[in-house]
């Protein structure tokens, strides 16, 4: 007889419980609809909780004269136009709101002397344009995001992995095989329509600001069920993470410390972003800021254990107390380093995925149809470089089109959840069988494939890029692949974290394999991709995105899609033919409390 598995149906199911998926479920919920949130951690410890700086919105509470069209420059700007700019338009302009709708919602933020919320410069952004709570953001935001969803009755299962996305004989998603980390038992989600919401894959990286759930679940299910991914290749290395001691080196060292004035010094005390960006200096997008600090330290210049210096002491101990409470804390108790009276030392670390599921604008569908995904695991809004501040309010901006995009495909599609019959005895046989199967002399530890993996997209996936070493990660990624059906664990069922990780491998290869070919693909220097054989941009390779989709052999297949021509009304932004940016709109939003 086979496994027995629970069953549990929702109009919609969502899988992630950072900021997209909640937010998302508030909308789906607002329909009246039934919803089920599926997350690998416990509800309020997804990956959101650790966002530090802020929320970027063109809210003009501290300079009068922002508006989502000088937002619309800097990110499509930042972004090197690879973005879908109809994504960013959307975004722009409806970030504000999402961003007081979230204070009326309890959020607390940091305030300016009138009351209002306050704005903290960051890279890349022309205005003071970042809403924030000290330096813990991503907190505030997960606390009020959670309080919300848990008043709609949207269901929570916690701890619960979801392995595959289940089709019907349309093609059409209706729902999900998960098991529960607790028991190891399988539950089977029907639903008619599912968002996905797993966040990055920071992970396949051994220098990382992300947490363990950063594995990239989400984007691989939605590969194998048929969905196109784009901008692979574009993986940001943050400028700043810690470098010393080496049990912490990776964690990120926010940009609000920029923001607040921290200044880049190598070991000769020069502040040498007077040579790669001389008017924006230390707020540089992340793309140069990481490559300068890069160089310093490739060229000799670098600090004691291999980074560069970054100085906040002139702020005060009460001043840093203030606003980067945070990181005060972390260099105390992790490097035994005072940030009011010495410098950090910091080392670019891999911190956001720009790629992801290809979603439509509007309702961030993609092309299966019952399937929608929001939050770092979707592309298209940052193109080749994220600015700082607007992954928070892309959660909350297309969380909530996730949302609603998935309860009008419900509420206009009456088919049933029905799948094949075997389906769900073959996926449960797939999770469990390196739990299961005999022990044999090839046998693989899942811990060191992590490792070696790893290791290679380290060094041959890294922020500088050649053909060469393009080539030689991709085939150690190959061999890896090859050793996949060799991973075996051992221990139960019960809270086996060798037996997760034998799951997430699966999906680590992918990625990386996808991050190396679409890496080769990509012959210019653009962005978060900086190819070392190239000169620099290439302008046909600026009018595509690369398009990744399973082919009919099961392997990865790579299009080169045309980026269709903007508006007239966004190109002249672009080209500055706009006089009146702000058009007459009333700036500055008035606290409700
Ligand atoms: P996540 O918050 O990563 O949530 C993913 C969810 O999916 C989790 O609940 C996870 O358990 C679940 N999941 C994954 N796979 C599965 C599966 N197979 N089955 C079930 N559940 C699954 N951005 C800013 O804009 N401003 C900042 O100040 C900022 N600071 C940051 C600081 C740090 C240290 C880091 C690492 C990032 C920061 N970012 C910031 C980036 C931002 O935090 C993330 O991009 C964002 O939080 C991602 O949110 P998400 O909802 O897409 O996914």
């Amino acid at each position: 007889m086979g496994e027995s598995y629970q069953v549990r149906e929702h109009d919609i199911l969502i899988v992630g419980a950072g900021g997209a998926g909640l937010r998302a479920a508030i909308a789906a919920t607002e329909r009246g609809l039934s919803v089920g949130i599926v997350t690998k951690s416990l509800l309020g410890k997804a990956h959101t909780v650790m966002a530090e700086g802020g929320i970027a919105a063109a809210v003009g509470n501290v300079d009068p004269d922002d508006s989502w069209r000088q937002h619309f420059i800097d990110t499509m700007n930042s972004g090197k136009f690879l973005n879908n700019w109809q994504m960013v338009e959307t975004f722009t302009k409806e970030a504000p709101e999402r961003v007081i709708e979230l204070e009326q919602w309890g959020a607390l933020f940091n305030r300016t002397p009138q009351g209002r919320i306050s704005q903290r410069p960051f890279g890349g952004h022309t205005y003071r344009r970042l809403c924030h709570v000290g330096d813990r953001t991503g907190l505030e935001m997960i606390r009020t995001l959670q309080e919300k969803v848990l008043s709609t009755g949207a269901n929570v299962y916690m701890e619960t992995t979801v392995t595959k996305l289940l089709k019907d004989g349309g093609g059409r998603v209706v729902g999900a095989l998960a098991y529960t980390r607790e028991s190891g038992s399988f539950v089977h989600f029907k639903a008619k329509a599912v968002v996905m919401a797993t966040g990055g894959w920071g992970r396949i990286f051994k220098v990382t600001s992300n947490s363990w759930e950063g594995t990239g679940d989400g984007v691989v299910l939605a590969y194998d069920a048929g969905a196109e991914l784009v901008d692979m290749e574009m993986v940001q290395f943050h400028p700043t993470g810690m470098v010393w001691p080496p049990g912490v080196r990776g964690l990120l060292v926010t940009e609000g410390v920029r923001g607040e004035g921290g200044l880049l010094r190598n070991s000769e005390g020069e502040r040498y972003m007077e040579r790669y960006d001389p008017d924006r200096m230390e707020l540089s997008t992340r793309d140069v800021v990481a490559r300068a600090n890069y160089t310093e330290v490739q060229e000799g210049r670098g600090s004691e254990h291999g980074g560069v210096y970054l100085d906040i002491t002139h702020l005060g101990y009460e001043g840093i107390m203030k606003k980067l409470p945070t990181m005060h804390e972390q260099f105390l108790k992790l490097a035994d380093i005072d940030i009011s009276r010495e410098p950090m030392e910091v080392f670019p670390t891999v911190h956001y995925t720009m790629g992801g599921i290809k979603v439509d604008p509007e309702t961030c569908a993609t092309n299966v149809p019952g399937l929608f995904a929001a939050g770092e695991c979707a592309g298209g809004l940052h193109g080749a470089n994220r600015l700082g501040g607007n992954s928070l309010s892309d959660l909350l901006v297309f969380g909530r089109r996730a949302g609603m995009g998935a309860a009008g495909y419900v509420e206009e599609n009456h088919h049933g959840t029905q799948i094949d019959a075997g389906e769900i005895g073959t996926e449960i046989g797939r999770v469990l069988e390196p739990l299961e199967k005999p022990a044999g002399g090839d046998d693989e530890s899942p811990y060191l494939m992590q490792q070696e993996l790893q290791e290679a997209m380290m060094e041959h996936a890294n922020l500088m890029r050649n053909e060469d070493s393009l080539k030689e990660g991709l085939g150690k990624i190959l061999a890896l692949k090859d050793r996949l059906p060799n991973v075996k664990v051992g221990g139960t069922r019960l809270f086996n974290p060798g037996w997760h990780t034998a799951q997430d491998i699966r999906y680590l290869i992918q990625i990386s394999e996808i991050i190396l070919r679409t890496a080769l693909e990509r012959k210019e220097r653009r962005g978060a991709q900086w190819r070392l054989d190239y000169d620099g941009p290439d302008e046909e390779l600026g009018k595509i995105n690369l398009i990744v989709k399973k082919d009919q052999q099961g392997e990865v297949g790579i299009e080169r899609r045309e980026i269709p021509p903007m508006p007239e009304h966004l190109s002249a932004l672009i080209e500055g033919k706009v006089a009146d940016m702000a058009g007459g709109e009333k700036r500055g939003v008035e606290s409700q409390f």
